[in-house]
């Protein structure tokens, strides 16, 4: 039997599609993905189902919208053991399943590792284990700046591709990369260096230090920036994203090289964007702007692809999973959200896709702590939306409505609602029987998450 393309599933986590020059930014930040973009298939208009990692990934992995794999809902950030994960689905059709995360946030703890066959935490790894090569890494970051473990994370998918490569059993690899996570400047010095956009007299102290852990300060109102600030905190973003680029352009290289390249399947995505000066927001969470859930999507593989495609339809990252199956002929009964994007043609594809955000109660414990004086209140709330090609309409737990001309304020700063109250109610409307037809949401197993996952989490941003 002829063996079925390799997967190969990357996440560029928190990058936003518009700081892509295969989408159009104007400086050259992913050469490497506007080459797999000239060689396959580039949706111009791909939306992420949830505004932060957890959720975003479980939507992901099974084709279905938080509601329903129960992720980021009634305070649940556990995959519950009823979802069918895509790791699960090709494990069973006879892949070797291998993931690679340097996040605390998909941890095996919280069920995210289901299907996996080698499930590679790098976080977990201290620094000075051996297999770590702690000593090589040092050297590099040392000479060439920080980079989160994305070149290491390479080193470890080399290394298990070098052990598992088979020319008869097909491969799925899942990666995240973090480079693009605050803090922008913790980049190699040469993607810094290229990017970086810094006028004489700006204060360097105050941007870095909203670029480390000053997001909140300033959503409280307690750290403002100037757009000339915010501009070198952008040229550190992208700079960040050309990192991430020139690393998958390496694994691209490493494929090509070892013979698999034709016949991989390589389904390049983010889980989100990231605020970076808008709605006066940082970081990825409070909000389902486009900031947040427009992200970029290409996929490719030259044996069974067509190539040069640009589809302009909107897509969601739900209808990863349903195209999966059917490009790969894989037979499952599987009861997705999403749909399969095959033939990749000009169609609409959806006339409305979604995205759901759970009341923060994990932040909202701690920020009043941290930021005493300031009310958060306007962040107690879970958030709904549902978007059309022209259209968005949020609806918060508290009853909120937030509607948005698309075409008219792409950028989603003027609240239509009062004006518009037909387009309101239409979408009001087809969000309600669009939830509810759902169904049961599948309620996650409460696992205590140990000190060393919660250290990690504090480290990031999150409280
Ligand atoms: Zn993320």
């Amino acid at each position: 039997m002829k063996k079925r393309p390799n997967v190969f599933l990357i996440v560029m986590d928190c990058v936003r599609f518009d700081y892509l020059s295969a989408y159009g930014y104007p400086r050259p930040t992913t050469p490497h993905l506007e080459r797999l973009a000239n060689e396959g298939i580039l949706f111009e208009n791909a939306f992420a189902a949830a505004p932060w990692t957890p959720p975003s990934h479980a939507s992901l992995f099974t084709g279905t919208y938080p509601s329903r794999h129960g992720v980021d809902v009634n305070e649940n950030l556990f995959l519950s053991q009823q979802n069918r994960p895509l790791a699960e689905i090709l494990s069973d059709h006879g892949y070797r399943t291998f993931g690679v995360l340097p996040d605390v946030h998909l941890s095996n703890v919280r069920g995210f590792h289901k299907g996996f066959q080698e499930y590679k935490e790098l976080w977990r790894i201290p620094h000075w284990y051996p297999e770590y090569d702690w000593l090589n890494c040092l050297a590099w970051n040392t000479v060439c700046g920080r980079d989160r473990r994305t070149r290491y994370t390479n080193t470890v998918m080399r290394r298990w591709l070098q052990a598992n490569y088979s020319e008869t059993e097909p491969f799925f690899i899942f990666v995240n990369y973090k480079a693009a996570h605050n803090a922008y400047h913790h980049i190699p010095w040469r993607f810094r260096r290229k990017f970086e956009t810094k006028v004489p007299g700006i204060d360097m102290k105050k941007v870095t230090y909203y670029s480390d852990k000053g997001g909140y300060p300033y959503m409280a109102r307690q750290l403002e920036l100037t757009a000339e600030e915010f501009r070198l905190v952008q040229s550190w973003y992208a700079g960040a994203v050309a990192y991430i680029d020139s690393r998958i352009g390496e694994m691209i290289q490493y494929l090509k090289d070892l013979g698999a390249y034709e016949n991989t399947l390589i389904v390049i995505t983010a889980d989100h964007g990231e605020n970076l000066g808008e709605h006066h927001l940082a970081y990825h969470l409070f909000c389902l702007y486009d900031t947040l859930l427009h992200v970029p999507l290409l996929m490719s593989c030259p044996a069974v692809l067509p190539r040069g495609r640009r589809v302009p339809g909107l897509v969601s990252l739900t209808d990863v999973v349903p195209t999966l199956l059917e490009v790969l002929e894989l037979e499952e009964s599987l009861d997705t959200q999403g749909t399969s994007l095959v033939p990749f043609t000009g169609r609409p594809y959806h006339e409305h896709i979604f995205a759901e955000f759970g009341r923060p109660h994990y932040m909202l414990k701690r920020l009043p702590e941290r930021f005493p004086g300031h009310d958060f209140s306007a962040f107690d709330k879970g958030l709904q939306c549902i978007r059309s090609k022209t259209h968005k309409l949020i609806v918060g737990s508290d009853g909120s409505e937030e509607l948005y001309d698309l075409q008219a304020d792409p950028g989603e700063t003027l609240n239509r609602s009062q004006e518009l109250p037909e387009v309101a109610a239409h979408l009001r409307s087809e969000l309600s029987s669009w939830h509810a037809s759902i169904g049961p949401t599948f309620v996650g197993q409460r696992v205590e998450e140990d000190e060393s996952l919660v250290k990690a989490l504090r480290a990031l941003g999150y409280f």
